[in-house]
């Protein structure tokens, strides 16, 4: 389960209705609390994808460096990612998969239809390795 709160919740999805009709995308940071990773933070990332910025996303290495410095000197950790998906429904893509080595990490898609933010799901990265990686359905609990 993935744990929110409402401020975060309503960032990560007005962030792609800002970006829209490009993908947004963005850090998630935290910690594990009994299985439930809990969402501490939201960070902004650009989108470094220029060649297809509508249905791709790729987060800047070199934003991800701070904001792991900056989980680890707050005691968290980056317990997941976030993009959006603009007129597509919030279902990751094989390329969504291909793309995810962060094991055990939550990937949140907002679907944005029409400029507006629809609905948000989580997935899990799951497996132990490329061969057997698979994303599985996670709830959202937005207090
Ligand atoms: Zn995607």
């Amino acid at each position: 389960m993935l744990k929110i709160s409402q401020p975060d919740y309503a960032a990560l999805r007005k962030h792609g209705e800002e970006t829209y009709p490009h993908e947004c995308c963005g850090v998630l940071l935290g910690k594990m609390d009994d299985g439930v990773r809990v969402v501490k933070e939201t960070v902004r990332c650009g989108n470094t994808r220029s060649d297809s910025p509508e249905n791709r996303y790729n987060i800047d290495p070199q934003e991800l460096i701070p904001a792991q410095r900056k989980a680890r000197e707050q005691g968290m950790d980056i317990i997941g990612f976030y993009h959006s998906h603009p007129d597509h429904p919030a279902r990751w893509s094989n390329t969504d998969l291909q793309e995810a080595h962060w094991f055990a990490c939550s990937y949140v898609i907002t679907s944005v239809e029409m400029g507006i933010a629809s609905r948000t799901h989580s997935f899990v990265l799951a497996g132990v390795g490329e061969e057997d990686k698979r994303f599985e359905d996670e709830n959202i609990e937005v207090a």
